[in-house]
């Protein structure tokens, strides 16, 4: 298991809301997220790790091994790295950032699971 995109303390928990990856914000702001990186540009920038991550999610499941956990495929992330994920997340990525991921293709769905339930 990767070590680094464990979190190193269980204050400041944070949780990307867009593949729900757990780590602190000072690891948010260091490495970005693993997974969403790319689209966020989370990295060296602590406005976007508060925009873009929330304080406020339930459970974490450790991932191990994304290939055949079913786990992972339960919460769709059998493609994403190792680490601490939360099983629900609440709180919206800015609507600026969705329209990007529309564009790029991807579907953004809330991992806010207490809103999809009504
Ligand atoms: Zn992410």
């Amino acid at each position: 298991m990767s070590l680094e995109t464990l979190p190193k303390e269980l204050r400041h928990l944070r949780a990307c809301l867009l593949c729900s990856l757990v780590k602190t914000v000072d690891q948010f702001e260091m490495d970005g997220c693993e997974n969403c990186e790319d689209i966020l540009h989370i990295k060296n920038n602590r406005d976007s790790v508060y925009d873009y991550t929330s304080a406020n999610f339930d459970g974490i499941i450790a991932l191990t091994s994304p290939e055949d956990s079913w786990v992972a495929k339960w919460q769709r992330i059998d493609k994403f790295t190792k680490g601490c994920y939360a099983v629900s997340v609440s709180g919206k990525l800015p609507n600026g950032i969705i329209r990007e991921l529309k564009s790029r293709g991807y579907f953004y769905k809330s991992r806010d699971t207490s809103s999809t339930n009504k």
